[in-house]
C-alpha cells in the first residue's frame, strides 16, 4: 500500500485555485491541501461551503474579503506565525486573479512565511486558449473602470496595446464595453466567451462591429471574458494619414515598424483593401534589403 502523503506544512499559506463552473475541474492536490490545512480562508464561505460539501471536505472556515481584509489577516498572519497552515480559496478561479488575495500574499512574504500555490482553473487563460487570438504574448486588464476619465484613460492605453489583451466584463456592461473598444481601438477581430466550463458555455469570434450586430437586442447573461486582438504594425494609421501616401511609402513605413517585406505587402493589400499584386508592383523596384 502507498504511504499516505502529507500535502501541506506548517506555517504556509496556500494559494488555492477552485474551478470557474465545473466542479470537476477542482485538482486532486487542492482537495487534499483544503482537507489537510489548519483553516481555509475563503471570499464567501457560502459558496465555498458548497464547493467543500460536494467534495465531503470538513474543515474551518474563516471569511477573508476585500471589506475585513485589514483586521482578517492580520489574525491569518499571527495564526500562521504560530505555525498554522491556511489555504486561500476565491469565489471561483485562482485567488489574487481580480479577486483578494494579493495583500494577504504580499503580507505573508513580508512576514516572512512562506507562500505555495496550488494551481487551478482561470477565466483569463481559459478564455485566452480558446480565443484563436495571438497566445505568445498578452496583457491581462481584468475589469475595465465603469466609467468616466479613469475608463477613457485605460481605453487610451490599450490603444496601442500590440499583445493580446484580456478583459473580464459583467453581463450587463459588455455591449457598452464593446461599443467603446470599438469607437476607442477600432474594429479589431475579438472573442467574446461566457459560461466557460459551464452548461451554457459559448463564443463569439469576429470582428467587434459583426458580433454588436450578431448581440443587438439580445440579453447577453453569465460570466463574460472579452480577448481583442493587440493592436496591429500599421493599424494606428488614421484612413485620412495612409490615403495621402503613395503604396511604396505605406509599404516602407510597415517595415520601419518591424515587418519583413513580405509581410508588409501582405498588411498594406489588407489595409487598403487592394490586391497583393497591386502593392507587389509598386514595392519590386526597390531594395529594402530584405
Ligand atoms: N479569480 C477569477 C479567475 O481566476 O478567473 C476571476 C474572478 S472575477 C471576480 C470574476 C470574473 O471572471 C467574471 O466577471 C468573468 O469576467 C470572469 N469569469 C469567471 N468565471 C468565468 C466563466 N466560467 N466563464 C467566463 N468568465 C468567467
Amino acid at each position: 500500500m502507498s504511504e499516505k502523503k502529507n500535502y501541506v506544512q506548517g506555517g504556509t499559506l496556500y494559494v488555492c485555485g477552485t474551478p470557474i463552473g465545473n466542479l470537476d475541474d477542482m485538482t486532486f492536490r487542492a482537495i487534499q491541501v483544503l482537507k489537510e490545512v489548519d483553516l481555509i480562508a475563503a471570499e464567501d464561505t457560502r459558496r465555498t461551503i458548497k464547493l467543500l460539501n460536494y467534495f465531503e471536505i470538513k474543515n474551518q472556515l474563516e471569511s477573508y474579503h476585500e471589506h475585513n481584509e485589514e483586521e482578517k489577516a492580520e489574525k491569518l498572519l499571527q495564526l500562521m506565525q504560530e505555525g498554522k497552515a491556511i489555504a486561500l480559496v476565491s469565489d471561483a478561479g485562482m485567488p489574487g486573479i481580480s479577486d483578494p488575495g494579493y495583500k494577504l500574499v504580499k503580507k505573508a512574504i513580508e512576514q516572512g512565511i512562506e507562500v505555495v500555490p496550488v494551481p487551478g482553473p482561470t477565466a483569463a487563460i481559459s478564455a485566452l486558449v480558446v480565443s484563436g487570438l495571438d497566445t505568445s504574448r498578452f496583457a491581462f486588464e481584468g475589469f475595465l473602470s465603469r466609467k468616466g476619465r479613469a475608463r477613457e484613460e485605460e481605453l487610451e492605453k490599450l490603444r496601442s496595446e500590440e499583445r493580446t489583451i484580456i478583459i473580464y466584463e459583467s453581463p450587463y456592461r459588455v455591449q457598452a464595453t464593446l461599443k467603446d473598444l470599438e469607437r476607442v481601438l477600432g474594429d479589431r477581430r475579438i472573442a467574446l466567451v461566457r459560461e466557460l466550463t459551464k452548461l451554457h458555455e459559448e463564443k463569439y469570434y469576429g470582428k467587434i462591429s459583426s458580433l454588436l450586430e450578431e448581440l443587438k437586442g439580445q440579453e447577453v447573461k453569465g460570466e463574460i471574458v472579452i480577448i481583442v486582438e493587440g493592436k496591429q504594425p500599421g493599424e494606428g494609421l488614421e484612413t485620412a494619414a495612409w490615403a495621402e501616401l503613395e503604396i511604396e511609402e505605406h509599404v516602407r513605413l510597415l517595415m520601419a515598424e518591424g515587418l519583413s517585406k513580405k509581410e508588409a505587402i501582405k498588411r498594406v493589400a489588407e489595409i487598403r483593401a487592394i490586391p497583393k499584386r497591386e502593392v507587389y508592383q509598386e514595392a519590386i523596384g526597390i531594395d529594402f534589403g530584405k
